[in-house]
Formats: C-alpha cells, sequence, structure tokens
C-alpha cells in the first residue's frame, strides 16, 4: 500500500538507492533523569535496558573501571555481529545503519562517547549513525563529536526526545527539560549539519489535540527532518501504573481516537519531513494497557484511510 506521508522506506530507497536496515545497539548508557536506584525519571519509564552492568562497574575506579569499559565494547561487537547476521538473512539486506537505541546514547564524557562511537563504527559499514538521545545532552562538545562522522556514504542523525511542545506536560511527565532545552538543542544540532529526527507522544490524560498541532508547528518552525509519533502505553513498574491502579482510569488514546489524531498532524506536518513511526510497540509481558491495539500494518493503512476519507496528504494543512 502507498500512504500519503513521506514513509522512511522512501527516504532511504531515494537516499542510497535501496533499504538501509538498522542495527539496534544498547551501549551501556544510563540517564541522567533517573537515579541510580531507579526511581525518578519520566513517570511512563520502566527502565527497560537498565542493564547498564558495565555502567555501573565503571562506576568503580582505576584498573577495574577500564576492564569493565573494555567489556562494554566486547558486548558492543557482540550486539553488532548478532544484528549483521539477523539482516542478512531476514532481509537480505546489503546496508545496515548503526542505531544507539537504548538510554541516553551521548550521556558519557566526551573521550568515552569517542571511543564507544569509533569502536563501533570501525565493526562495519554504515551508511547511518543514529543516535538517541535527550536535548539536555547535547552540548557544542557532542555536537561536534557527532558531526565529526559524517562523510559524502553516511549521515549522522540525531534522536531526541521532546514529547510534547507544553512545557506543563513536561512538567508533568517529569521530563526534567523544557521547551527552549528541545529549542536550543535542535538548532545547535542543525549548525552542526547533522539531522534531527523528534519522538512526540500522544497523551491525552494532559494534552489536548491543539497541543498535538502546536508540537508539529514546533517541527515545522525548526525543520525538523523526521518524526516518530508514539501513544502513550502504561508499562509495568512506573509511575504511571502506580496511578493507574490507585485511580482506577486513565485517559489514552483509543483506537479510533489515535487514528484520527495521527491523520490531522500528518496533514499539518511539512511534506519535506520524513515519517518514522506512527504508533508504540511494546511486549505484552510489559504492557498494562492499552491492551488490544491493531498491529502496526492495521493501525498504518487505517491512518491512511482516514487521511484519502479526507481528502488530505502530508503537509496539506500546513
Ligand atoms: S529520558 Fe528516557 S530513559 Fe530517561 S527517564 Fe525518560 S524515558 Fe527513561
Amino acid at each position: 500500500m502507498s500512504y500519503p506521508w513521506y514513509t522512511h522506506a522512501e527516504y532511504l530507497l531515494s537516499r542510497y538507492g535501496e533499504r538501509v536496515y538498522r542495527i539496534g545497539v544498547d551501549a551501556g548508557f544510563s540517564c541522567p533523569n533517573r537515579n541510580c536506584d531507579r526511581s525518578g525519571g519520566c513517570i511512563y519509564c520502566d527502565g527497560t535496558g537498565a542493564v547498564a552492568v558495565y555502567q555501573r562497574e565503571e562506576e568503580k575506579s582505576g584498573e577495574k573501571a577500564e576492564g569493565a569499559f573494555l567489556k562494554r565494547l566486547c558486548s558492543i561487537e557482540e550486539q553488532i555481529e548478532r544484528g549483521k547476521k539477523f539482516i542478512r538473512y531476514r532481509y537480505k539486506a546489503k546496508l545496515a545503519s548503526l542505531y544507539f537505541q537504548s538510554w541516553s546514547n551521548t550521556f558519557a564524557p566526551v573521550e568515552k562517547l569517542k571511543r564507544i562511537y569509533d569502536h563501533a563504527l570501525s565493526l562495519g559499514s554504515f551508511s547511518e549513525l543514529v543516535i538517541s538521545t535527550r536535548p539536555d545532552l547535547l552540548s557544542d562538545e557532542v555536537c561536534s563529536l557527532l558531526a565529526s562522522y559524517k562523510s559524502p556514504e553516511r549521515e549522522v542523525w540525531v534522536e531526541v526526545g521532546l514529547q510534547t511542545s507544553s512545557d506543563e506536560t513536561l512538567e508533568k511527565i517529569n521530563r526534567g527539560h523544557d521547551r527552549k532545552c528541545y529549542i536550543d538543542a535542535v538548532k545547535r544540532l542543525h549548525q552542526y549539519g547533522l539531522k534531527v529526527c523528534t519522538h512526540l507522544l500522544l497523551m491525552p490524560c494532559f494534552d489536548r489535540r491543539s497541543t498535538y498541532l502546536e508540537s508539529i508547528a514546533l517541527i515545522n518552525e525548526l525543520g525538523v527532518e523526521a518524526v516518530k509519533i508514539h501513544n502513550l502505553h502504561i508499562t509495568h513498574h512506573t509511575k504511571m501504573e502506580e496511578f493507574f491502579l490507585k485511580e482506577g482510569c486513565i485517559a489514552l488514546s483509543s483506537i479510533r481516537r489515535h487514528v484520527s489524531d495521527v491523520a490531522l498532524m500528518l496533514a499539518h506536518l511539512h511534506s519535506s519531513c520524513i515519517v518514522e513511526r506512527l504508533m508504540a510497540e511494546t511486549t505484552k509481558a510489559r504492557l498494562l494497557c492499552p491492551k488490544h491495539f491493531p498491529d502496526k500494518r492495521d493501525i498504518l493503512e487505517m491512518i491512511a484511510r482516514e487521511m484519502e476519507r479526507n481528502g488530505w496528504v502530508q503537509g496539506c494543512l500546513e
């Protein structure tokens, strides 16, 4: 099915002549928004991926710390090897990108970041380097390091969590940064020639439809190159779960609401912005609710039909 929005697959095909598959790596980073005892953090964060064994060992000093760091590099190597085998076997993939996916992947001193990125990039030929992080972890020094990995053959993308452009909601969900911090980070990334993918979270318990459209307007204004839109999921071991169990209910997007909200957001999104994701996917074991959401393909088709029904394509209402 062809979709009335600018898909990621379309972009990759036009840029590289074929599909590029991501190899996701957990490089053992942590998050400054959570405490060592896993308290704190965004109210929907379940700390999945908190396997920062190497990180914890590195907190000790001396030789042990260096040994732990080397183990961390080995783990990255193993993950990349596994990833390569998987995408070759499953997709007959020829091109791959290296995706630092878990936690905040710029949360370390720059010298350490450089050792990690250098090592990972030396393990293959990657069309893209993709770094997922928070807006408050993107100093000039970090941006400059990331920009040094750009080449005519390789793009560098930074995935930045904004979630919502409302300062009030950012405060309520305990994001630990505000809208201005995000704006500054995106401007800095662009100054260094880095491409930005912004994550948005649809939270009807806190935001209105008008807030979603304000977030889209901000993305348009900043010239953000790509977007991922997620519906809020309540997972186990989160503050949201505690709240849900206490109150007995919480406003989440129904299927119908999600489809119509996303369709409207896409109609307002600039036509050059790549759409990488339109719903959250959480493993059953972690998910408390919503329980009965269709799978990704069905939701995409429903959004496409909704847009078609309204006579919309991406950017038509910008
Ligand atoms: S920024 Fe990410 S890892 Fe950190 S607390 Fe929020 S959701 Fe969790």
